[in-house]
């Protein structure tokens, strides 16, 4: 789909939830992530065919963070365009990388003391390792055409180094899973999995960012495209859901001075929300454990260790 002149949306499905990539030609030609591990021959190289656009004129891959549904081609998208430099935030370079690393370090680091994780690990969508060969830290401006700049912006909370692209010709943001609403909609309708942001300060102050930018609309990795009040509704939502995390978990522990693990925090958050899938909730791990060790680093809470299960009280 072309959301502006030379700006494309090319859209593909990954377990149910639209998945997004963002193609932006001009004198250069800048990709935005490369998917899961198939998405390259599957979907963007074929869209490319159709814009008769060659895979050699691509100047530069971005990809946003480390998730495999987002850095899961690198590898297959640099072997179809081994002229574009593939780049990432400075701070998830490690991760982006490697898929082991990926896996270690993001989706089962949590899995020995609290056993909630990803299986298999890792799964094939992560792709092969692939070194990037440029790090963004955020204020960097790309130039696509003489009058035409993307500001390059590092929007952390859901990864240290998460990127996004301002396109300040269009008013228009590129924030891949920046901000998370209440949670990561199906195509169909419904949440398919809840929040994953991880860092709850640095997230707070990325949703303040967004709104002191000049946004008539943001696309996304997942979520479907929002104009005008649209995205101011979406950044108070995704407010309301960090205040409404914080709330639950305060209660629960202050409820059970004995502690409790953190699947028990996971079910007491998924239940106050309401509608994550039972199949998903697991995945509100990234924000339950962000949202304690703020708790513990304030003070408010500390970690016991029983029965080798890791459980958290609150300190009164
Ligand atoms: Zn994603």
């Amino acid at each position: 789909m072309e959301l502006y002149k030379n700006v494309f949306q090319i859209q593909s499905l990954f377990g149910g939830r639209n998945l997004f990539q963002y193609l932006f030609a001009g004198a250069n030609f800048v990709l935005v992530d490369t998917g899961i591990a198939t998405t390259p021959e599957e979907t963007i190289l074929p869209y490319l065919d159709r814009l008769k656009i060659s895979p050699e004129r691509l100047t530069l891959v971005v990809v946003t963070h480390p998730d495999l549904d987002h850095q899961g081609g690198n590898d297959a998208m640099k072997r179809a365009a081994p002229r574009a430099c593939l780049a990432c935030g400075l701070a998830d370079r490690a991760l982006v990388e490697d898929p082991r690393a990926l896996f270690d370090r993001r989706y089962n680091f949590l899995k020995e003391d609290h056993g909630v994780g990803f299986d298999p690990d890792p799964r094939p969508e992560a792709g092969k390792p692939r070194k990037v060969d440029l790090c963004f830290a955020g204020g960097e401006s790309i130039r696509v055409a003489d009058d035409w700049e993307l500001e390059v912006l590092h929007v952390p909370g859901h990864s240290r180094g998460h990127l996004a692209l301002y396109d300040r010709k269009n008013k228009a943001a590129f924030v891949s899973d920046a901000i998370h609403g209440r949670g990561c909609p199906k195509a169909a309708g419904g949440l398919a999995i809840p929040v994953t942001y991880y860092y709850v300060d640095v997230y707070l102050s990325t949703l303040r960012y967004f709104e002191g930018l000049a946004i008539d609309a943001l696309y996304s990795g997942h979520w479907p495209i929002m104009r005008g009040e649209e995205v101011r509704d979406f950044i108070a939502e995704s407010r309301q859901t960090v205040e409404l995390l914080d709330r639950v978990i305060q209660a629960s522990l202050e409820k059970n001075p004995q502690g409790l693990t953190l699947k028990e925090l996971i079910d007491a958050v998924a239940d106050a929300v309401g509608d994550w899938p039972a199949d998903s909730r697991s995945l509100a791990m990234f924000p339950v454990k962000g949202h304690l060790d703020r708790l513990v680093s304030l003070g408010g809470a500390q970690a016991l260790t029983s029965f080798s299960t890791l459980a958290l009280n609150l300190i009164l």
